[in-house]
């Protein structure tokens, strides 16, 4: 952490106009929070906020006009400007004092000092700001001891805690995702004020619980985030069927592991191998059903058997309850949690090229993805099975290319298509159709026939014939490209 970093900050050319946009206007300026924390902490940042104790839309267009930019975006009703200075976005905002109505989260708020801007601010580390003032250009104003929370790693409310955390509950789930972000800690008060708030969270929108949530999931040990979220007793009230999952019972001496940390721990181990943060979720969400598909059997002991089916069936209302995007990215944790087992069970099996057609043709271009799950999934503490376990998945790797590159059953569209079957037996749509479409599909699946037209065309007609179809058009041409052979 540097001190000069603030100065080669306020010497770059935004700041120094914004300072003298502010002269002009006879406010005051500062720079403030987000930017302030992570200038300090040598983090890359490009949201920049100003505060003023002027006016913030004239300081936005003051300092736009000596910049030449020409689109300042205003959000009257807020008070605050924005626009994009090269590949900074700039935002400015009048300095204000707030207080807040128990029911909401919406303050009612009226001009005040940048004191009082300070301590609208959630933490120490983000109420630091930076003066664009003539007579003090470039000086720290740190009421709260932001920098010295930041040397310790702190996260620490400025104010009372329970006042900061009613004011407005979604500070709770930032401290939890900064202290995960940045690896710092709560300050112990800070915590207990969370936890006992935590009931508050309900008056918070979803889509903003989601979004802070989201942001945990993208940081790099997510876990950490979790087991807070969980401590504070906030995790039980927006995420209830995840905390469902802890704890493992014992019958006759037989436990099984407790599917919560583990959990975490394939969440954990995922990260370092995907940005996507969908592929994350559906790590966090591949055994979901376990505790309602969980039996004891005498000769067996313990079994979740289907849940990953089950599993896959709870997504929709999970997704719905948390404002997740209902649409292709529903479907794809969807098809990750179905399918997690898949190559498990491959790769623990003699690998039959039928059985990998099956999976490539299920997994479509999720086939990758699909693997880097299962590989985050073994998290044995036997590191010898670990080691097995990813010896056979390389094995089921390289089969899965093996059978692609021969079959091409990735993406994979039918070779007759039901518009052929209908004009070769002259008949119109109806279920025949879809039989002998799922005939020929099954046959290539299974290796009876290969993935190709000519082939195809045969059983067509075999199939056909069985339902007392005949052709009333030869197909003549068999030089006709194979489909797939241009489809990707
Ligand atoms: P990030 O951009 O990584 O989410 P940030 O701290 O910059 O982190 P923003 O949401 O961009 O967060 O907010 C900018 C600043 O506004 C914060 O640093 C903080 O000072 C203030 N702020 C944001 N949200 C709140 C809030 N809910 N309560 C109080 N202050 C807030
Ligand atoms: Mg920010």
């Amino acid at each position: 952490m540097k001190q000069e970093n603030l100065e080669n900050t306020i010497k770059h050319s935004l700041f120094g106009v914004v300072a003298e946009a502010a002269g002009n206007l006879n406010s005051d300026a500062f720079v403030i929070g987000g930017f302030v924390r992570d200038t300090i902490l040598e983090r890359p940042c490009k949201d920049v906020d100003i505060v003023t104790s002027g006016n913030g839309i004239l300081l936005a267009e003051e300092s736009a006009r000596l910049l030449g930019v020409k689109k300042v975006s205003v959000f009257k009703t807020f008070g605050t400007a924005m626009f994009m200075y090269k590949e900074w976005q700039v935002e400015f905002v009048g300095a204000r004092k707030e207080s807040y109505s128990s029911d909401s989260r919406n303050p009612a708020v009226e001009p005040g000092s940048i004191e009082d801007d300070q301590k609208r601010r959630d933490f120490t580390i983000n109420a630091m700001a930076i003066s664009l003032n003539s007579n003090n250009l470039g000086s720290l104003v740190d009421p709260f001891k932001g920098v010295e929370d930041l040397t310790k790693k702190i996260i620490r409310t400025p104010l009372d805690p329970d006042i900061t955390f009613t004011d407005d509950p979604l500070r709770m789930m930032r401290a939890i995702r900064f202290a995960t972000q940045l690896d710092f800690d709560i300050y112990p008060e800070t915590f207990t004020a969370i936890q006992r708030n935590a009931e508050r969270i309900k008056i918070i929108s979803k889509e903003r619980i989601t979004e802070e949530m989201n942001k945990i999931i993208m940081t790099h040990k997510p876990s950490v985030g979790f087991r807070l979220l969980d401590a504070s007793g906030i995790l039980e009230l927006i995420f209830p069927q995840f905390v469902a999952l802890k704890g493992a019972e014992y019958i006759d001496g037989k436990g099984h592991k407790d599917n919560f940390y583990h959990t975490l721990e394939v969440l954990d181990r995922i990260v370092p191998n995907t940005d996507n943060l969908w592929l994350r979720w559906s790590a966090i969400l591949h055994d979901i059903a376990k505790p309602a598909t969980k039996r004891f059997e005498t000769e067996t002991g313990w079994t979740f058997h289907g849940h990953e089916f089950k599993g896959m069936k709870m997504i929709p209302s999970i997704f719905a309850q948390m404002k997740l995007p209902l649409n292709e990215k529903l479907k794809y944790v969807q098809k990750m949690v179905q399918l997690h087992l898949r190559p498990v069970v491959l790769s623990e099996d003699l690998v039959t090229d039928s059985a990998v057609r099956r999976l490539l043709f299920d997994a479509g271009d999720g086939i990758d993805d699909l693997m880097t799950l299962c590989e985050a999934d073994i998290t044995s503490k036997n590191p010898d099975k670990v080691k097995r376990y990813m010896k056979n998945f390389e094995l089921v790797r390289r089969k899965l290319k093996e059978i692609e590159e021969k079959d091409r059953m990735r993406n994979w569209q039918p070779p007759v298509t039901g518009e052929l079957i209908m004009q070769t037996f002259g008949i119109g749509p109806g279920r025949g159709i879809g039989i002998i479409k799922t005939a020929i599909r099954e046959a290539i699946l299974d290796g009876i026939i290969h993935n190709e037209f000519d082939e195809a065309y045969q059983m067509m007609i075999d199939e056909g014939k069985k339902m007392g179809f005949f052709p009333v058009v030869q197909h003549v041409d068999t030089n006709l490209p194979d489909k797939n052979e241009t489809s990707g």
